[in-house]
């Protein structure tokens, strides 16, 4: 089949105006309004949270058992290489800087076929992902953000929680974000909102893959088991913590060499560009959110770019938003 350009659109959030509340960039945050109630109740969107949650350092621990009885083996190893970078890639330049930014437009297999890799990180539906994140950069570290470090004030204590929130707390608060009025394209795609349907389903497939991955490879069932341990759960739990890193540790330490928005703390944070295929450059991507590429000084790794330089010169990507000299310049500090 040739490849022909999505005839979707891809655009910036519309930036909904912040409500005219005042903030003054140190106090805690002013409570929210009743929470509307989600379908199917809250006790099962906790419960579903928690199992996401905590399920995978269950199976850390059974993994470092087994690892104790030698049952560990290199292909498990190389799965889990191989799933996390599918995955991350699929977050980082499917989700992320396509989806949610428009930073570029790519023909519809390999739209599809992002939104695909992504949703296998088991990090939400791509549609909620990408109302998630809009609010995020629409109400960044004030008032309306979901997942702000800042929440409960700068002082130190309120700090620590807020970094607990930041990380992962803010995952158990039932705060949906209405995709309705923050991805209002994603839903007009058919294409997305079918990946966005099949969640559940590439949930399972995520491991799934490992699992029967392992068994071919090994010949037995404990090959499959000991791969869906590694290259299933530990990498799911892996890439979960490095996405929630960003959220939290990158608003919170590291280097601001870029101006932001008022109140907007992102930061870059060098240790963990390889782990988050580049998207650690936080800072250089609040002050430029559409840029293709956020790691734009020198020496600063950012694998998630030079994949969508590859997939640019394959002819899969076009109208790649690449950060030139004058723009990165003009939003130095
Ligand atoms: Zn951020
Ligand atoms: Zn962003």
């Amino acid at each position: 089949m040739p490849l022909s350009p999505t005839t979707s659109t891809t655009v910036t959030p519309s930036d909904p105006a912040p409500p005219p509340r005042s903030y003054d960039g140190t106090s805690p945050f002013p409570p929210d309004g009743p929470v509307p109630a989600r379908d199917g109740g809250e006790w099962l969107y906790v419960t579903v949270t928690a199992v996401i949650v905590i399920l995978p350092f269950v199976a850390l621990g059974l993994a470092g058992w087994l690892l104790w009885g030698s049952l560990i083996h290199p292909a498990d190893i190389v799965l889990a290489l191989v799933l996390y970078t599918i995955t991350g890639l699929g977050v980082t330049v499917g989700f992320h800087r396509g989806l949610t930014h428009g930073g570029y437009r790519a023909v519809r297999p390999v739209r599809i076929a992002l939104a695909v890799a992504g949703s296998l990180s088991v990090q939400g539906d791509v549609i909620g992902w990408v109302a998630t994140h809009r609010r995020h950069h629409a109400f960044t570290d004030q008032p309306g953000d979901p997942h702000s470090p800042y929440r409960y004030g700068t002082h130190l204590r309120g700090q620590l929680r807020g970094l607990v929130h930041a990380h992962v707390g803010w995952l158990f608060r039932n705060e949906r974000t209405p995709a309705e009025r923050y991805a209002p394209d994603l839903l007009a795609d058919r294409d997305i909102r079918a990946v966005s349907r099949a969640f559940p389903a590439l949930c399972v497939l995520t491991l799934a893959l490992p699992f029967g991955a392992g068994w071919a490879i090994g010949g037995t069932w404990r090959y499959g088991v000991t791969a869906l341990l590694w290259a299933g759960f530990v990498r799911i739990a892996l890439l979960h913590h490095v996405t929630w890193s960003v959220n939290s540790l990158c608003h919170m330490i590291g280097e601001r060499p870029f101006r932001t928005r008022r109140h907007d703390r992102a930061t870059n944070l060098w240790p963990l560009a390889l782990l988050s295929f580049g998207e650690s450059w936080h800072n250089l991507h609040h002050a430029d959110p559409t840029s293709a590429r956020h790691g734009v000084d020198r020496g600063q790794l950012d694998p998630s770019a030079a994949v969508i330089r590859l997939l640019e010169r394959l002819g899969w990507v076009h109208d790649v938003r690449w950060p030139t000299a004058d723009r990165v310049a003009a939003r130095r500090v």
